[in-house]
C-alpha cells in the first residue's frame, strides 16, 4: 500500500515489548577499509541467475543464527540492535544527569526506571488492575458496558501510513488527514476486538491454526486464573467463541487495503442507526468523543457485526472478554508470572522465540515508545552528521528526476494523467533523518515507581494528542517515526515521505562507500517509497493528498493489467509446499520494489555524467548496485514467523523482495543470468509499470 512498513508490522504497545525481536548477537560485518558490498556475505557457488538471494546473502545465511530469543534476524533487525544501543546509551545519559522533575530527560530515566523494578512490580502484584478490574466487574447494564467499552478506545490504529489495523480493543481510531478534505484532521475508526493478529488464526482451518487456537484458549484461561477468576476454562471458551463472532465480521487485509471501501463518513448521530446494537452516545461519551461530530468508517461490515454482538451476547461474557484484554494489554508490567505466561504463548507459540529479549532492552523499548521524540532529538544531535543529510537529500532530488523522466517517456500514459503526476512529484515533502517538529511531553506524567501507570498514561497521552488536532489543519511536515526508527515511510495523505537517521545506516547507507552501493541499497529504498505515491493505493491521491481520480480510465485499465502480471509472478513463489505467495496481497510492495530498482539505478547512471567508477571487491558498477540492494534483504525467519508474515504481511519475505531484480534489464548483464535459469524471465515477462 501506499505505506510502507518494510519491515515489521508495527503491533499493540504491549505486544511490542514482548515481541520477539531486538536482541545484541548477530552482526553485519564492516571491516573499516571495506565500505559496500560485503564479500564475506555472499555464496559464489550459487549462480546469481538462479537464486539472486542466496548468490548475495548466502554466506550470511550459513553463519548467522536467529537468536533464541527471536523469531527473525536481517539487516533491519541488526539495525535496530544498533539503535536500541545506542539509545540506551542516550537512556544512560538521562540515568545519570540526575534532571530536574519535568525535563524530558527526567521523564526518560523515571520510566526506564519504572519498568527495571522488577521487585516492585512483583510487590505490587495485580493491584493496579484492581480499580479497573472493579469497574468491569461492576457493569450491571449495557449502557454501562458501552461507556466502559468506550474508555478502552486508543489511537492505536493506522491505516496507511504505519499500516495497523490491529488493535485488541473494541474498535481503534486513526487521526489523520480527511479523504475529501486533506486540508483538516479527521476521526477514522477501525475494526478490532482480537488479540490475535487477524481474523485468519480464528477462521483458518488448517493445523497449526487449529492447534494455536487451543494454545491460545489455555491460554486465556490461565491468565484469568492468574487474576484470580472463577472457572477460567469455561470464561476463556466463551471469551474465545466471542472473538471468533468478532473475526467473522472483520475485513480481510486485502479488503482492508482498499481505500475506496474505507471512505465512509458517518455523523455521530448515525451510527445507532446505521450499527444498532451498541449504545453509541455512552461509547462516544466514555471515548470523550461525545463532540465529534463525524468520523470515518474504515469497515462499515465490522462495525454493523460489532456492534449487533454487543447486544446479542450476554454481558458477562463481555465483561470477561474486557478483564482478559485489559491483564494481556498490560501484562509487560505486571509481576513475573504474567509477564510469563504473555510470553509463553504470544512469544513461544506464535513466533517460536524461546526466550524474552533481556529486561533492559524492553526497557529501552518503553522509552522509545513512550517519549520516542525526547530520545531522537537527542539521537539526531549525536548521530546524524549534516553530511549524511546533505548526501541522501542529493540522492532523493535524483531518484525524484528519475522519477519524471520515467513517467515522461510512458507510451501508454495520457498527457493530462501525467502532468498529475508531475504535479505530485514537484509538491512531495521527503523528510531526511528527523523531524524539525518536536513532539511536547509536558503533559505526559511519568511517575518514579510505577511501571503499570506510566504505561496506561502514556496509551491516554497518545489518543489525547491525537484527538485534540481533529479539524485543526494539517500540517503536512508532520513525522509519523522517531529519528532512531529503523524504517521509512510514504505518508499518502500528507503526500510527504519520511527516511528516519537510523536507517540511513550500512547495509543501507554509507558515508564511506560507493555512489554504486548507496544508490543500490538506500537509493532503492527511496525509489521504493517515491512509487508508492502512483500505486493503486497512491494513485488514488492526488498532489494535496485528497482522494481524488486523476488517471485517465485508460490509464488505470493499463495500470491494472501490467500490475496483473506481477500478481502472477508472486503467486508462483511457494516459501512452503503447502503456502505460496497472495500476490494480490503484497502487489503494491512489490511493485514499489521494482519501481524503486529501476529509478534508483536510472539516477545513479545519470549521476555518473559518463564515467566509469572504480570496482569495489572486485563487482563493477552495476554490480555492486544490484548486491547492495539484495544484501539489504538478508533475513532469516523461523518457520511460525514465516508463515505469519506470508498471510498478514502485504510485504513479500526478504527472498523474494531480493529477487525483484529480475524485472530490471540491466540485472541480466551484470550478472549473465541467461535463459534455463530459475530466475530467467524473457525480456516481455519482465514486469515494467514506472
Ligand atoms: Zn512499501
Amino acid at each position: 500500500m501506499a505505506n510502507l512498513r518494510m519491515v515489521w508490522r508495527h503491533i499493540a504497545l504491549a505486544a511490542m515489548l514482548f515481541a520477539a525481536m531486538g536482541g545484541a548477537r548477530a552482526t553485519w560485518p564492516q571491516a573499516a577499509e571495506e565500505h559496500g558490498v560485503v564479500r564475506e556475505n555472499m555464496d559464489p557457488s550459487v549462480k546469481p541467475g538462479d537464486d539472486f538471494f542466496r548468490y548475495s546473502n548466502g554466506g550470511w545465511i550459513e553463519r548467522t543464527e536467529i537468536p533464541a530469543d527471536r523469531a527473525t534476524v536481517g539487516a533491519f533487525l541488526l539495525l535496530r540492535d544498533k539503535s536500541d544501543k545506542r539509545v540506551k546509551g542516550l537512556v544512560d545519559e538521562a540515568l545519570k544527569a540526575n534532571a530536574a522533575p519535568g525535563t524530558n530527560m527526567r521523564k526518560m530515566a523515571d520510566l526506564y526506571n519504572s519498568y527495571m523494578d522488577e521487585a516492585g512490580i512483583e510487590a505490587k502484584g495485580l493491584g493496579p488492575l484492581e480499580s479497573h478490574l472493579k469497574e468491569i466487574a461492576a457493569i450491571k447494564s449495557k449502557k454501562e458496558l458501552a461507556f466502559v467499552l468506550g474508555k478502552t478506545l486508543r489511537a492505536d490504529v493506522d491505516a496507511l501510513n504505519n499500516t495497523n489495523f490491529h488493535t485488541a480493543n473494541l474498535f481503534g481510531v486513526w487521526v489523520a488527514p480527511d479523504f475529501d478534505d486533506s486540508d483538516h484532521y479527521a476521526a477514522y475508526l477501525l475494526e478490532g476486538g482480537l488479540q490475535l493478529p487477524d481474523r485468519e488464526y480464528y477462521l483458518g482451518q488448517s493445523e497449526r491454526m487449529k492447534n494455536l487456537r487451543a494454545e491460545y484458549q489455555k491460554h486465556v484461561a490461565a491468565m484469568l486464573q492468574l487474576a484470580g477468576f472463577s472457572e477460567p476454562e469455561t470464561r476463556a471458551a466463551k471469551v474465545l467463541e466471542l472473538e471468533h463472532a468478532i473475526a467473522e465480521k472483520h475485513l480481510s487485509l486485502a479488503e482492508n487495503e482498499d481505500i475506496h471501501k474505507a471512505n465512509n463518513h458517518w455523523k455521530r448521530t448515525e451510527f445507532a442507526a446505521k450499527a444498532p446494537g451498541l449504545d453509541w452516545d455512552e461509547y462516544f461519551r466514555g471515548a470523550g468523543l461525545e463532540k465529534q461530530a463525524n468520523f470515518i468508517v474504515w469497515q462499515p461490515t465490522a462495525f454493523v457485526g460489532e456492534s449487533a454482538l454487543v447486544a446479542s451476547e450476554p454481558p458477562q461474557v463481555w465483561q470477561d472478554w474486557l478483564a482478559y484484554h485489559l491483564i494481556e494489554a498490560y501484562a509487560p508490567v505486571l509481576p513475573k508470572a504474567v509477564a510469563d505466561e504473555r510470553f509463553a504463548f504470544f512469544g513461544t507459540a506464535m513466533t517460536g522465540a524461546s526466550e524474552q529479549r533481556p529486561r533492559w532492552q524492553r526497557a529501552v523499548s518503553l522509552v522509545n515508545q513512550q517519549l520516542g521524540d525526547a530520545v531522537g532529538q537527542m539521537y539526531a544531535k549525536e548521530y546524524f552528521p549534516a553530511e549524511s543529510k546533505a548526501r541522501v537529500d542529493q540522492m532523493v532530488t535524483n531518484i525524484v528526476t528519475a522519477f519524471h523522466k520515467r513517467i515522461d517517456a510512458l507510451d501508454w500514459m495520457d498527457p493530462a494523467t501525467k502532468a498529475e503526476a508531475h504535479a505530485k512529484l514537484k509538491t512531495l515533502y521527503v523528510g531526511i533523518g528527523y523531524t524539525e517538529q518536536w513532539q511536547d511531553y509536558s503533559r505526559l506524567e511519568i511517575k518514579p515507581g510505577e511501571a503499570f501507570g506510566n504505561l496506561w498514561r502514556g496509551g491516554l497521552f497518545v489518543y489525547q494528542a491525537k484527538i485534540a488536532q481533529l479539524g485543526k489543519p494539517v500540517n503536512r511536515k508532520q513525522w509519523s517515526m522517531t529519528p532512531q526508527t529503523v524504517n521509512a515511510v510514504n505518508l499518502p495523505l500528507q503526500n510527504a515521505l519520511n527516511f528516519p537517521a537510523a536507517i540511513l545506516e550500512p547495509p543501507f547507507f554509507d558515508g564511506k562507500a560507493s555512489d554504486a552501493f548507496n544508490y543500490g541499497a538506500i537509493g532503492s529504498v527511496i525509489g521504493h517509497e517515491v512509487s508508492h505515491t502512483f500505486d493503486a493505493e497512491g494513485s488514488a491521491f492526488d498532489a494535496k493528498g485528497a482522494v481524488r481520480n486523476w488517471w485517465t480510465p485508460a490509464d488505470l485499465a493499463h495500470f491494472e493489467a501490467s500490475t496483473q502480471k506481477l500478481v502472477e509472478q508472486y503467486d508462483a513463489y511457494r516459501p512452503f509446499p503447502d503456502l505460496a505467495l497472495n500476490g494480490k496481497q503484497t502487489i503494491d510492495e512489490n511493485i514499489a520494489d521494482v519501481a524503486g530498482i529501476a529509478a534508483s539505478l536510472d539516477a545513479y547512471h545519470a549521476s555518473l555524467n559518463g564515467k566509469t567508477p572504480p570496482e569495489q571487491a572486485g563487482f563493477n558498477s552495476d554490480q555492486q548496485f544490484f548486491l547492495a540492494y539484495a544484501q539489504t534483504r538478508a533475513g532469516k525467519s523461523r518457520e511460525g514467523a514465516l508463515r505469519q508474515q506470508v498471510l498478514t504481511d502485504p510485504h513479500s519475505p526478504s527472498e523474494y523482495r531480493a529477487d525483484a531484480v529480475r524485472n530490471i534489464d540491466a540485472w541480466y548483464p551484470a550478472f549473465g543470468a541467461r535463459d534455463g535459469e530459475k530466475l530467467y524471465l524473457k525480456p516481455e515477462e519482465r514486469v515494467r509499470i514506472w
